[in-house]
């Protein structure tokens, strides 16, 4: 069952009620491999499920356009000390609704309609938001993209900066959603600098790492840095802006009141939590324990004959491009999905199939570790990975899944 319990609304709501539990209990279950997702601690779902949702607190700390603010202003006030200590950063904005309206705000703080944007582009790894045609960033502005070594599968600093100053964008963004690769932000920021753009780290996949020290970090290097808090941070559905000084009071103004109206309050809260865990020793003990997963793991796939993409993984996420097993990477994830294995299909770079059907899948390690999972469990993931993805044994592989994953507590879940 859901834990904290959930008596009133299995009273009240006994659907609503029965799909929590439901989805409680398949989250135990499962070996959960979404690069993005994780588990966040039952402490973090009591912050989220708390009466700061009840209140509104449009404006910041002390400058509220509601009043009763006694309280939230003290909350959101921790979010943001624990935000600069834990990053090293001169300001933290905790307001933006997800990593979507966050990076939106950075292009309402630093670029007018029509201006250049240059990121990553969304089949070699990069992120919707970072100018994608088909993301309002790519409609309302104009955008560049830079790729990927088609040999090396990562990006190559010497044509970026090739693009950078045939291009001359505004902003640069860095980061991605299937990067396996370190992000050399040193780089970046040269060229940044040397077309005079705002470069954006957006860290939304690898903010744990960062903050754990298994990721070198954006801090000092990009002015302006966007995450998540639901990724690799392990903390609620939500996003924060860290910057310099100079670049906070812009980044203040486009969260709100230019795109934003009341943020969430109980969010705040939960991410406030979360950092307060993220600062204690033991989180950086677990942002390396996932890096050493996703090498295992990595290592066991190569050996089964599996193809990554760039070779291998610095970071928790794992690309592989099942062209040699021949399989297409959704039949695969439906597959594994039977197998108790869930994970996404992807494009890979340069991908000859489309986007809806593409040649890869997406792993991270994540969750798993969360769970208590380590490197001594890899090469058997990797084996079930194996033969699951070609529809060998799902049946039975689910059933040694659930039974490996029952020896592993959830935070949320208890068996009832
Ligand atoms: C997940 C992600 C986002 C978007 O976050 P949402 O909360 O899903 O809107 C933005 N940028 C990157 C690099 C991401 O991985």
């Amino acid at each position: 069952m859901h834990v904290p319990n959930i008596p009133s609304l299995t009273d009240a709501d006994p659907q609503v009620a029965d799909l929590v539990h439901a989805e409680a209990q398949r989250q135990f279950e499962k070996i959960r491999l979404i690069a993005s997702e994780n588990y966040v601690s039952t402490a973090v779902l009591e912050a989220t499920g708390s009466v700061l949702t009840n209140k509104y607190s449009e404006g910041y700390a002390g400058r509220r356009y509601y009043e009763g603010q006694q309280v939230i202003d003290q909350v959101e006030q921790l979010a943001v000390a624990r935000a600069k200590e834990l990053f090293g950063v001169e300001h933290a904005n905790v307001q933006p609704y997800s990593g979507s309206p966050a990076n939106l705000a950075a292009y309402l703080a630093f670029l007018e309609p029509g201006e250049k944007v240059m990121g990553m582009a969304l089949p070699m790894g990069g992120h919707l938001t970072h100018g994608w045609s088909v993301s309002a960033t790519g409609k309302w502005f104009e955008s560049v993209r830079y790729t990927v070594g088609k040999d090396t599968g990562r990006v190559d600093m010497d044509e970026v900066r090739d693009l950078a100053l045939a291009e001359r964008p505004k902003m640069i963004f860095c980061g991605g959603t299937a990067i396996p690769r370190t992000i050399d932000f040193p780089a970046f920021a040269a060229i940044a600098e040397e077309i005079g753009a705002v470069l954006v780290a957006d860290i939304a996949h690898i903010a744990g790492l960062v903050a754990g020290g298994a990721h070198p970090s954006p801090v000092g290097h990009a002015p302006v840095i966007t995450t998540t808090t639901h990724k690799t941070l392990r903390g609620p559905r939500g996003a924060m802006i860290m910057t310099d000084s100079a670049h906070a009071k812009a980044i203040d103004k486009a969260v709100f009141p230019g795109l934003q109206g009341g943020p969430h309050n109980h969010t705040t809260a939960a991410i406030a939590v979360a950092l307060g865990e993220a600062l204690r020793p033991s989180f950086s003990e677990y942002a390396h324990a996932v890096v050493a997963n996703a090498r295992a793991l990595a290592e066991a796939l190569v050996e089964r004959g599996f193809d990554l993409v760039s070779g291998g993984t610095d970071n928790h996420l794992i690309l592989i491009d099942l062209t040699s097993k021949d399989i297409a990477g959704k039949p695969a994830a439906q597959a594994l999905d039977r197998a108790g294995i869930e994970l996404n299909y992807n494009t890979v770079p340069y991908d000859t199939r489309k986007p809806f059907d593409p040649s890869g899948i997406r792993l991270g390690t994540a969750a798993v570790t969360t769970r208590g999972l380590g490197v001594e469990q890899m090469p058997l993931l990797a084996e079930w990975i194996d033969r699951a993805v070609v529809g060998e044994d799902v049946e039975k592989i689910a059933l040694e899944v659930s039974e490996l994953m029952s020896a592993y507590p959830m935070p949320g879940f208890a068996v009832s």
